[in-house]
């Protein structure tokens, strides 16, 4: 086997017991002479399936019995429009926080629903800083609150997240999900798309309040609605059985780590390494991102020229390192270091980033 370290921001690296399991079990799931990819949906073993993963997620953050989990196709995105759908009330407004390249699609969708206040808006620092929690300002009366709290593209991420009262607090989670532990009774809603930390691609993890799921509307198309797939364990229809198995995987390897302690140990570990690699030459490499707020799991950082940069990356992938290159919108490079890096790959990147800058320097 010859794996290398991957850093693509997502889909990404996946914990090698986890993609061993489901190699092993491919073909004849527990004996029964099929993959479980071919059985019916409403089988016991998919059941069984569903069912703990869905108890990986309550167990990993301590869910309390009022919130439910679904599992939904469409990916985050779908997200950003299914929550002003169902909570926000026809001719209503909500609160979002202005904080990049995700933020802005979820703005975008919401504003063709309703009314979208900004509670901060990152775009003349250019996305490259937070405000401080005490700053920000709740809307009475708003039908929801909306945070994005790692930024994938730029490299921001929340380390706190403020009291809404009554209004709900929603927030996408798609690159920081089970990375750490959170004051999950602050929250309304999360959400988060598998494929950055919990899985793969084809399927999005939606935590809802109960008492959220009286807002969805009986005018809602059934498959729009969280009133439709909550009370159903998220088997109204064939839900994404493949992507689900593999959650199941993901996070009962992340368990077995340590659950939420070990994630946010090791994604400490991870971001010192590289972050203090930029440090140590700081000539040569330059993170743009204020230092209250760069986010552990995504590491952005520039060189002298874009030719060192291509130049970066080549190299980088030689030794076996690839996904450094900065999203297109951004250029640059990117690190993402999410659950499964091993602590050994950010070692080997920062290592890589010592030498490349004395030669290059
Ligand atoms: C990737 C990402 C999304 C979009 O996820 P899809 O599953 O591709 O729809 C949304 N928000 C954040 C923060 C992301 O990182």
């Amino acid at each position: 086997m010859n794996r290398i370290f991957n850093f693509s921001a997502g889909p990404c690296t996946l914990p090698v017991p986890a993609l061993e399991e489901a190699h092993a079990e491919f073909l004849d799931y527990e004996g029964k002479g099929m993959s479980l990819i071919e059985m019916s949906h409403r089988s016991k073993e998919y059941d069984a399936v569903h069912m703990e993963a869905m108890d990986l997620v309550r167990r990993l953050y301590g869910l309390p019995d009022n919130y439910k989990i679904m599992f939904l196709g469409g990916g985050a995105t779908m997200q950003f429009a299914m929550i002003p759908m169902n909570l926000m009330p026809s001719g209503g407004s909500c609160d979002l926080t202005l904080t990049g390249a995700w933020a802005k699609k979820a703005y975008a969708d919401a504003k063709k629903l309703g009314t979208v206040n900004l509670a901060y808006d990152g775009s003349d620092e250019k996305f490259m800083n937070l405000p401080a929690i005490a700053d920000l300002k709740v809307t009475p009366g708003t039908a929801y609150f909306h945070m994005t709290s790692n930024e994938t593209i730029g490299g921001v991420q929340w380390s706190d997240f403020p009291d809404t009262g009554d209004v709900p607090l929603v927030c996408d989670m798609s690159s920081d999900f089970v990375s750490r532990r959170i004051p999950v009774e602050k929250f309304g809603l999360i959400y988060a798309g598998a494929q950055k930390n919990a899985g793969p691609a084809g399927t999005s993890i939606v935590i809802i309040r109960e008492d959220l799921l009286e807002r969805s509307s009986d005018q809602l198309p059934a498959y729009l609605s969280y009133a439709t797939h909550a009370p159903k364990d998220s088997m109204y229809n064939t839900p994404p059985v493949f992507p689900i198995y593999m959650v199941m995987k993901t996070l009962s390897w992340l368990e077995k780590q340590g659950g939420l302690e070990a994630a946010e140990k090791m994604a400490g570990q991870r971001s010192s390494l590289i972050y203090g690699a930029m440090t140590d030459n700081p000539d040569f490499y330059s993170c743009p991102v204020n230092a209250s707020c760069r986010s552990k799991m995504n590491i952005v950082f520039r060189l002298p020229s874009e030719d060192l940069e291509k130049k970066f990356v080549a190299e980088a992938l030689a030794e076996g390192m690839s996904g450094l290159k900065g999203h297109r919108s951004v250029g640059g490079c990117r690190a993402s270091v999410y659950n499964a890096m091993p602590v050994e790959g950010a070692q080997a990147l920062a290592d890589f980033m010592a030498a490349f800058a004395k030669a290059n320097g």
